[in-house]
């Protein structure tokens, strides 16, 4: 992991958050190469789940949303995390996560979910759990700290003022429903899909940009006829890891795994984990959430949110089948898979982001053999620039600047030397293979068309 932190940040990918403040925790800032793949896994997802299927619609949502929302969605009461302070260095802690990693370090297979806070206190007396800030046992009683961002608006500050940033981006889809289902015309079964950042005030550490307190979520919501969530979740639970699979991500590092414990309203409820560097651990979620969120909804609104079939002419609340991938997460999920270092022939090492040439923060590099070949070089440049986003590398050996490239995932270099002024040729390198060929510039678009996108 801190391999991949600092090859993130030398590279221009993901810089520490406030850096020259001394950062702050858990925050971290998208450089221009981080920045272009975000994207790129963005429209993937967007392009995959939304605007390939015509029974899908897009929102974009505000951020802030009326209270009564988290009062209806329950997370005002209920969506906390158990928290302690330690009484002899004065860190705060989760006592959940203090018992796993105890659970872990000492092969004992146990569900912390399903503990209360007393049976979660006396474990860790019994157990003599220790601060991992300054190894004493001596802990404040475990509090349940709501884990919503609060803020005030307007100029007088009284408790009505209060108001929160989302923790999550669903509510949006659902208090849209009908806004969508009307404008459209939607049928059911249809889906809502949310790309958009979501905040969360949590004390845990992150594995980078595992879990920030800031972070971008693409979720999707598929309503459905009671009855017929079954087969959506299952459908759909497949439908999702085949995404994670088109994105060149490894059969074997993918597993369902289904909740312990359900939420009392959920159907059911399914993880898809990835062997990160640091373990197994949740890449997406896949929940049935029945028809818990718009009857939440109708009853706090007071807003009929009924659907009417127009053919049976029944009415009823939809069901609503959840996925829900965090766009942090899944960059470190294609970044850890992809950073590659490999020997050569020539006994030396080399790095390469072998990320899928579609996803490349850079598509094409066009090196000049020469600096005075550079004329040539910037007018291919230029005619390439309007399909791809390039880079353009004049400066060092050719074999450093193929490195270069190698090391942030190019997927294809562009080399232009002398007989490209007599023959219009250009050798094309592939980034996996090293392989090079000729390829003649009025052809060279269609060709890298072809490399890249498999079209
Ligand atoms: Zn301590």
């Amino acid at each position: 992991m801190q391999k991949l932190v600092a090859y993130c940040k030398n590279r221009g990918f993901v810089f520490p958050g406030s850096e020259i403040y001394g950062g702050l925790a858990n925050t971290w800032d998208y450089g221009p190469l981080g920045v272009e793949l975000k994207n790129n896994i963005k429209k993937a997802w967007w392009d995959y789940f939304v605007t390939r299927d015509k029974n899908s619609y897009g929102v974009d949502c505000a951020i802030l949303m009326n209270p009564r929302v988290w009062e209806a969605s329950g997370h005002v009461s209920s969506f906390s995390d158990p928290k302690m302070d330690c009484r002899n260095c004065k860190t705060r802690h989760r006592a959940d996560n203090l018992i796993s990693e105890y659970n872990n370090k000492h092969g004992i297979v146990m569900s912390v979910d399903t503990m209360t806070k007393e049976e979660m206190a006396n474990y860790i007396k019994e157990k003599q759990i220790k601060c991992p800030n300054c190894g004493k046992c001596d802990f404040t009683e475990i509090k349940n700290f709501n884990l919503m961002f609060q803020t005030k608006r307007g100029v007088t500050e009284d408790a009505s003022d209060t108001i929160y940033l989302r923790p999550e981006t669903c509510q949006g889809e659902y208090i849209n429903f009908i806004n969508v289902q009307r404008t459209m015309r939607a049928k059911i079964p249809f889906g809502i899909g949310q790309i958009g950042k979501s905040f969360r005030n949590e004390i845990t550490p992150g594995n980078f940009v595992f879990r920030t307190i800031e972070f971008e979520q693409m979720e999707y919501q598929l309503f459905c006829k009671p009855g017929e969530d079954e087969k959506f979740f299952n459908l759909y639970k497949q439908k999702v890891m085949d995404f994670y699979k088109s994105l060149g991500l490894p059969a074997e590092k993918l597993k369902f795994k289904d909740h312990e414990k359900l939420a009392f309203y959920a159907k059911a409820a399914t993880d898809i984990i990835f062997n990160f560097p640091f373990g197994w651990e949740e890449l997406n979620g896949i929940h049935n959430r029945t028809n818990y969120d718009l009857t939440r909804h109708q009853e706090f609104s007071g807003k009929n949110l009924m659907y009417l079939d127009p053919i049976t002419n029944e009415k009823f609340i939809p069901y609503i089948i959840e996925f829900s991938v965090g766009a942090d997460r899944l960059f470190l999920t294609l970044i850890a898979n992809a950073y590659t270092e490999e020997k050569l022939d020539d006994g030396e090492t080399r790095v390469v982001l072998k990320i899928l040439p579609k996803l490349a923060p850079i598509k094409v590099a066009v090196l000049p053999l020469q600096k005075n070949l550079s004329e040539k070089a910037d007018e291919i440049f230029k005619t390439l620039q309007q399909n791809f986003n390039c880079d353009y590398d004049e400066s060092g050996s050719i074999g450093k600047r193929y490195r270069r490239q190698d090391e942030i995932g190019t997927p294809c270099c562009v080399t232009i030397d002398f007989d490209t002024l007599e023959d219009n040729c250009v050798t094309v390198r592939d980034r996996d293979t090293m392989k090079q060929e000729r390829v003649n510039v009025e052809e060279l678009i269609n060709y890298l068309k072809r490399k890249i996108y498999n079209k």
